[in-house]
């Protein structure tokens, strides 16, 4: 199937390794002008290579865009794009009792507020050239917080409402704004995660895998974690202009983690 994305411009947040880079080396094998985003030099440019060593081209933009600094340095290299994927985000365990305000922001201003101030700068633009597509990268813990990862899930839930509301902003034009929801997913920054919650954080990570599902996510119907291109798949169907009639929507690849119809 052909996505037709040759050639549009695609910026991709937190895409230096996990999913992120996952989703810009999948959007580049399918032709689109992918802009890697990370905060560092070294990082980014690392992206890149690994984009290349696929056969692939990228170019990259160091920012870091828990600030508006950041963002502002994005919008100054990338002053239009066509698909943005917010896709930057962080997680932790983390006892309620134990989240300082300091952390609640924290949480904020990395998982949503980046995604905003993008989504702010960029959509204006789509909706003059009547297409666009912006994808954020939520979580199934948006629909059901676990209760170690309550300031997380805040966030996660907070971009299902931006990005429905953003989409009703799209009303009678090409462009859409979507939210994919994926599950426990194979990435740079999960294996400290699991090892969190393992009752032993020194066995072999295979273990502690299957005694995640069991112990932690009994409802996934996969029972197994999810590969970063299982996600990209659905990101790069988002961003193509065939997903046309799918706007305003909170899309699951979370494995069936969520166990409701709807
Ligand atoms: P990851 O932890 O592997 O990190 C990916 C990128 O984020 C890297 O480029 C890293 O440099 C950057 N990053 C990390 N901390 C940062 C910070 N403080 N400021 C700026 N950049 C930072 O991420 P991942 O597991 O691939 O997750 C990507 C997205 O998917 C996140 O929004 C996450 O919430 C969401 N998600 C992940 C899973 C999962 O199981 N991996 C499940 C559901 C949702």
């Amino acid at each position: 199937m052909d996505l037709e994305l040759k050639g549009k411009r695609a910026l991709v947040t937190g895409s230096t390794a996990g999913i992120g880079l996952a989703i810009a080396r999948r959007l580049a094998i399918e032709g689109a002008d992918v802009i890697v985003c990370g905060r560092s030099r070294k990082t980014v440019d690392a992206a890149v290579a690994e984009i290349a060593a696929a056969g692939e081209s990228a170019r990259g933009v160091v920012a870091d865009l828990s600030t508006a600094e950041g963002a502002a340095v994005v919008l100054k290299q990338e002053p239009a794009i066509d698909i943005l994927v917010n896709n930057l985000g962080i997680y932790e365990t983390k006892d309620f009792e134990k989240i300082t305000d300091e952390d609640w922001r924290r949480y904020f201003e990395i998982n949503v507020l980046s995604g905003i101030r993008l989504a702010r700068q960029y959509l204006p633009g789509m909706l003059e050239r009547n297409w666009g597509r912006i994808v954020f990268i939520a979580s199934d813990a948006a629909l059901m917080v676990p209760p170690d990862m309550i300031h997380y899930g805040m966030t996660k839930t907070a971009l299902l409402a931006i990005s429905r509301g953003l989409a009703e902003r799209t009303r009678g034009t090409r462009v859409t704004v979507n939210a994919v929801m994926p599950g426990p997913t194979r990435s740079a920054g999960i294996v400290d995660f699991l090892k969190s919650v393992a009752s032993d954080p020194d066995a072999p990570l295979e273990e502690i895998e299957k005694e995640f599902f069991r112990k932690e996510r009994p409802t996934s119907l996969l029972q197994r974690m999810i590969e970063a291109d299982e996600i990209a798949n659905l990101v790069a169907y988002l961003a193509s202009p065939i997903s046309s009639a799918t706007n305003g929507a909170a899309l699951r690849a979370e494995g069936g983690t969520t166990p409701t119809i709807v």
